[in-house]
């Protein structure tokens, strides 16, 4: 595999470590929110339990595509150490520029990613 010449790889790094630093302070905001659900009916009536717990599955959606992205940017980090950023995961193909800019932890071209 060849280096390529039309990315500048460290513009690229401090743009996904700058992510990546967003997204985990962003943790300890949502932790509280994913919190259990008090169940305890005395306390709190039906709606505002299902308000509780639709609230609780917002959160928890929010994390999940948080750690998700966050493993897209450790994997597209890593691509960078091997000297394999910027290639198709799948097909081995150069990824345009124009979609890395787009989105720098992007893995795949457009056709393998259909
Ligand atoms: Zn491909």
């Amino acid at each position: 595999m060849v280096d390529r010449t039309d990315i500048d790889r460290e513009r690229v790094r401090s743009q996904l470590m700058k992510r990546r630093g967003e997204l985990l302070e962003r943790e300890s905001a949502t932790k509280e929110a994913r919190d259990p659900v008090e169940l305890d009916q005395a306390r709190l009536g039906r709606l505002s339990r299902m308000d509780a717990l639709q609230s609780q599955a917002l959160a928890q959606d929010v994390e999940r595509r948080r750690k998700i992205e966050l493993q897209r940017i450790d994997a597209a980090l890593g691509r960078i150490e091997a000297g394999e950023y910027g290639y198709c995961l799948n097909c081995g193909e150069a990824i345009p520029i124009a979609r890395l800019e787009f989105d720098p932890a992007v893995a795949t071209c457009v056709d393998c990613a259909r």
